[in-house]
């Protein structure tokens, strides 16, 4: 009950702030409704407690890049991922080609673009369709239901993705690059275009508190090794540049996604699932940042506190 309380308290408090812009630089998110506000906690016991519009729909965007990550950790060992992709924070915009350059061709971290499309081409499979269906598959058992692609979104990103084209000709230059470069980059890009709600990514997240067990359907998704990486990563980048100030204010491991989602994993105990599309400077959800500091004060889930 309470639980309910604070995150409709949670929903009321922030559903009024109406700074920060909509994405547009991929042409169909900019569609989006600036006033969309939804609110969803998902308990490691299966317990949903919600507010607003936990069921709009949107795409998942950089949010894929968490569970990509752990499905590659899990298919081949967090050494080889470590090793090829990296885990420190780029201080730089999540698209940035600078840090590629700065860095000898690393991609740095799992949680930009480039680190993404290198962990989406380190999944073992053979060709196209089948890295397309690990992913979709994956992402799905971690949402316990089968996720659709957005078709818009996807065609729409297609034809304006350059940039992210360019990170992984960049990327087979350096010979990071475990797949072909084109191939990595469609599949990415649908991987950024699957279809969730809030309360997909409070259960996805929820999966990660878990140990990797779906409090819904009780499925082992990965290993709690692989949720323990996973989340030390989201804690260092998840938030691009801006992951210092998170963890500064919030304490928790998240990730953003440029559609207006965060997920905020409180370990052992559940997960946020957070939803508005009006965004700061570093491409993250304005309210959903606030509204996931609130609950994280108001629940004590603040992984620094010792009271
Ligand atoms: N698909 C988006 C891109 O590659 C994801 C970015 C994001 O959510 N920050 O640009």
């Amino acid at each position: 009950m309470r639980v309910d309380e604070l995150v409709h308290a949670a929903h009321v408090r922030y559903a009024a702030a109406d700074d920060g812009t909509v994405a547009d630089y991929i042409p169909a998110l900019a569609q989006a409704d600036p006033d969309w506000f939804g609110l969803s906690l998902v308990g490691v016991d299966g317990g949903v407690h919600e507010a607003g519009d936990a069921g709009i729909r949107f795409t998942i965007q950089s949010i894929s890049k968490a569970f990509v990550f752990a499905l590659a950790c899990e298919a081949i060992g967090h050494e080889r991922v470590h090793e090829r992709v990296g885990v420190n924070n780029t201080g730089l915009a999540f698209n940035s080609v600078i840090a590629v350059e700065l860095n000898a061709g690393s991609p740095m971290n799992p949680m930009v673009n480039a680190g993404a499309i290198a962990t989406t081409a380190l999944l073992p499979t053979s060709d196209a369709e089948e890295r397309w269906a690990v992913v979709r598959d994956g992402l799905s058992r971690f949402a316990g239901r089968p996720l659709d692609l957005d078709e818009e979104v996807y065609r729409s990103e297609t034809e304006t993705n350059h940039r992210n084209r360019a990170i992984a000709q960049l990327l087979h230059s350096y010979g990071r690059l475990a797949a072909d470069a084109d191939e990595a980059v469609d599949v990415y890009t649908r991987q950024c275009s699957l279809a969730v709600d809030a309360h997909d990514l409070a259960v996805m997240g929820a999966t990660l508190a878990d140990g990797g067990v779906n409090p819904v359907t009780g499925e082992q998704v990965v290993s709690a090794e692989v949720c323990r990486d996973t989340l030390s990563v989201l804690a260092s980048c998840g938030l691009y540049e801006r992951s210092g100030e998170w963890l500064f204010e919030i304490g928790l491991p998240a990730k953003s996604g440029v559609s207006g989602g965060i997920v905020a994993v409180a370990p052992g105990k559940g997960a946020v699932g957070a939803f508005s599309p009006r965004l700061d400077a570093a491409g993250n959800s304005v309210r959903g940042q606030r509204a996931c500091a609130y609950l994280s004060r108001a629940l004590g889930l603040n992984l620094f506190a010792s009271a």
